[in-house]
């Protein structure tokens, strides 16, 4: 096979590396990781969100349950001394139990506020609780995507790694002088500067070769198309 050949094998190495180079960057995963990147975001700031709400509704009932334990020793106090027979004063005997019947009341307003806010906290629990789990499975399809793209990118590079070794191989084959028109000029024709003839006709302009040319190159030279300057093989 002569180098002429050879040329034409780097132009193909050359279009493969530029396929792979486009694939590496367009593989389908990308965009579906980069949609869940931002969904996983979104929902784990959300969720960071309603937890400090959920907190502070946690913090609101456990200082109600305060105020009902202060507000039912403080009874119980009143109750001892109302009890206790020690008040005689007919005056401070009924003080006193207005002041327990009132305190009564508020510790039963209390109560019937903690259990409202129980509920809530319950909801929001079960609330936060579907949240995290789908976040959870998101996560998951996110890591399974992402093994996938890796992998198959990791396939890609290995094939890109041999192609300069192949390269150096190619060029080590080819004339200097050969390799120094092709670097120049094959940016001008698309990557595609080395063609074929078949039945007498250049494969990139599609004109009839003359017969001088191809008498050139039936003979192992190196000859281009009259017509659009192609190195023809
Ligand atoms: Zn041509």
């Amino acid at each position: 096979m002569n180098q002429y050949r050879r040329l034409q094998d780097l132009q193909e190495l050359e279009k493969e590396e530029t396929k792979l180079k486009d694939e590496l960057n367009s593989l389908p995963q990308i965009n579906k990781l980069r949609q869940l990147k931002k969904e996983i975001e979104e929902e784990q700031n959300y969720l960071k969100k309603e937890k400090e709400k959920f907190d502070l509704q946690r913090k609101k009932l456990k200082n109600l349950e305060n105020a009902v334990s202060k507000e039912r020793e403080e009874l119980e106090l009143l109750s001892t001394k109302l009890f206790s027979g020690e008040i005689s004063n007919l005056k401070e005997l009924e003080g006193t139990d207005t002041k327990r019947k009132s305190l009564e009341e508020q510790i039963k307003e209390l109560e019937e506020l903690s259990l409202t806010e129980m509920e809530v906290i319950e909801q929001n629990k079960n609330r936060l609780n579907e949240l995290n789990g789908k976040l959870k499975v998101k996560k998951e399809t996110f890591k399974v995507i992402l093994e996938d793209y890796n992998e198959l990118q990791k396939g890609i590079k290995a094939h890109l790694e041999k192609i300069p070794q192949e390269r150096t191989r190619l060029e080590s084959q080819i004339d200097k002088q050969i390799m120094t028109d092709y670097n120049d000029k094959k940016s001008n024709y698309a990557n595609n500067y080395v063609v074929e003839i078949k039945n007498q006709t250049c494969q990139g302009c599609h004109m009839t070769v003359p017969f001088q040319i191809m008498k050139i190159i039936k003979s192992d030279h190196f000859a281009k198309c009259d017509k659009c300057g192609r190195i023809l093989i």
